[in-house]
């Protein structure tokens, strides 16, 4: 909901995570910065992919595009022609919106009395009732649901059609039955296409064209063959990436949920004709096992299959997770064909065909494309881990329950008091441990306090030096989530930590 949301916003600036760009010129609009511990979280998660996707895997490699590429490569693509936006202004208010984002906003408008219901009869019922039996009988939710259901769509089918006026004509019905904007004085919906331009090279006359990269995959499909004959690879294999992917999107809004400057992570996983079916099955449940391994619930990941395909999918499903504004895209997989080599096989004039020694013959080989943003992976994870704890002495605790592999810090070292030795012991042991580990040193404030800190910024362990360290080279070891306390040796400490952030 929209309080939790706003305190995952605030907790990632207030413990930098993540800070609005140029913010001190009063920011960019969704362009972001991450800061001392984001960088490290989405470091982490970006390794946690690799790790899965190409280490793993003794048939994925991995690769580093450039983000400019030769413009034909967005012809090729259908960037250029097809990668667009439909935008509809608002007259009175001078407001731009996504026409397909602000018709879900009405459906979300429309979800919430849904919500109202429930809780109307949760209210009446008490114990006895049964939201899943309610929601497939009630009359009143079912009229809504379906008014959703037809809204999205008549949505589908005039945007698949491109009938733009049918678009405007569904947000005028829809502002009438349900007031969002508060006026009803739309401009038409024109396209806008989502990529950044600029040029190459100096001179007015001789300057080329370029775009920024709006996916990293094409950097890929050029790829595919200087990869499969230099790493001698066999179908099937992969080839998968990480790095920065731009998009002038018009409703950009949600935080890092949807930038204007963003990082994916992608593998084009090259397959022999007709294996499709079992491959895109095979993703499918690899990816979601990812996910589900980091222990952030699984009723959070649900799968949407998509029933409109775009040109070149022979099926698409999206994994979807549990934002605070509900179920959205984390990541795609998609059974894209040969569109992609194809298409540049007929713009480039070059052959991209694989030879098959067993079936001793060539082909275009088929994709499965798995595609995650990381920017919205760090959403999940940071804003699914921000809890606030009742103790029981009646107080809370702010706690940042980031899977350990995840966080920035694993462990914070403390020495109890500023005195009689115990700092150079605590310094000892960060010297012995950041060898292996990211570890932080902190003695300032009652240790009470260094603990909620470092709660509160997802470290995993704290680590207290203490008079009886002195004595018997002993310190308490304190668990961020249970808050369980254990007297342990030094020597043991690494292997303590290596067995919870170690994968
Ligand atoms: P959406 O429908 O949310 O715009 P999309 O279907 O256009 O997403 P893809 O082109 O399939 O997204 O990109 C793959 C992944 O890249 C998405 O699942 C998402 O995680 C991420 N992504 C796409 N656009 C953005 C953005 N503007 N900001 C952050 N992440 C993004």
């Amino acid at each position: 909901n929209d309080d939790q949301f706003k305190k995952v916003i605030s907790h990632a600036k207030e413990y930098g995570y993540v800070f609005q760009s140029s913010e001190i010129y009063d920011g960019l609009s969704a362009v972001y910065d991450y800061a001392q511990n984001g960088a490290e979280l989405k470091k982490n998660i970006r390794d946690y992919w690799w790790k899965a996707m190409v280490q793993m895997h003794d048939n994925i490699v991995g690769i580093d595009a450039a983000i400019f590429m030769h413009p034909t490569t967005w012809k090729a693509s259908g960037h250029v022609d097809a990668f667009n936006d439909p935008l509809i202004d608002n007259k009175d208010s001078k407001k731009r919106y996504r026409a397909d984002v602000l018709v879900e906003d009405y459906c979300a408008k429309i979800e919430a009395k849904i919500n109202k219901e429930v809780k109307k009869a949760e209210k009446r019922f008490g114990d006895a009732f049964n939201k899943e039996e309610f929601l497939s009988t009630n009359g009143r939710v079912l009229g809504y649901q379906e008014k959703i259901d037809t809204i999205l769509k008549r949505l589908g089918q005039s945007l698949e059609k491109e009938d733009l006026a049918d678009v405007k004509a569904l947000i005028e019905e829809l502002e009438i039955a349900c007031p969002l904007s508060g006026s009803r004085n739309w401009t038409d919906v024109k396209q806008f296409n989502l990529m950044f331009g600029t040029k190459l090279g100096a001179s007015a006359d001789s300057a080329m064209d370029l775009y920024l990269r709006p996916e990293t995959a094409q950097g890929i499909f050029v790829n595919f063959l200087n990869v499969q004959k230099t790493g001698r690879m066999k179908i099937p294999f992969g080839i998968a990436q990480t790095g920065k992917a731009f998009r002038n999107e018009i409703v950009a809004r949600q935080f890092i949920f949807r930038m204007r400057e963003f990082e994916q992570m992608e593998m084009q996983f090259f397959i022999k004709p007709g294996t499709q079916k079992k491959w895109f099955d095979y993703w499918k449940e690899t990816r979601l096992k990812w996910h589900l391994s980091l222990g952030m619930g699984e009723d959070n990941y649900r799968f949407h299959d998509h029933e409109k395909l775009a040109h070149y999918a022979d099926a698409a499903t999206d994994i979807e997770f549990n934002f605070p504004f509900g179920f959205k895209e984390l990541e795609g997989i998609h059974s894209r064909t040969d569109f992609d080599l194809k298409q540049h096989e007929e713009f480039s004039g070059k052959k991209l065909q694989y030879f098959d020694h067993e079936e001793k013959a060539s082909y275009t080989p088929y994709v499965l494309e798995t595609s995650i943003g990381l920017d919205r992976m760090f959403l999940a994870v940071f804003s699914k881990a921000l809890v606030e704890e009742e103790l029981e002495n009646n107080t809370t605790r702010t706690v940042l329950k980031l899977p350990a592999v995840l966080a920035p810090t694993k462990a914070a070292i403390l020495p109890l008091v500023k005195k009689d030795g115990l700092p150079d012991v605590a310094k000892k042991i960060v010297d012995d441990l950041k060898w292996d580990f990211n570890v932080d040193y902190d003695e300032k404030d009652a240790v009470g306090r260094r603990y909620r800190r470092q709660d509160a910024n997802g470290t995993p362990f704290c680590i207290t030096v203490d008079h009886d360290t002195l004595e018997d080279n002993t310190v308490t070891i304190r668990h961020r989530d249970t808050m369980e306390q254990k007297r342990v040796k030094i020597e043991d400490l690494k292997a303590i930590i290596k067995a919870e952030v170690d994968v």
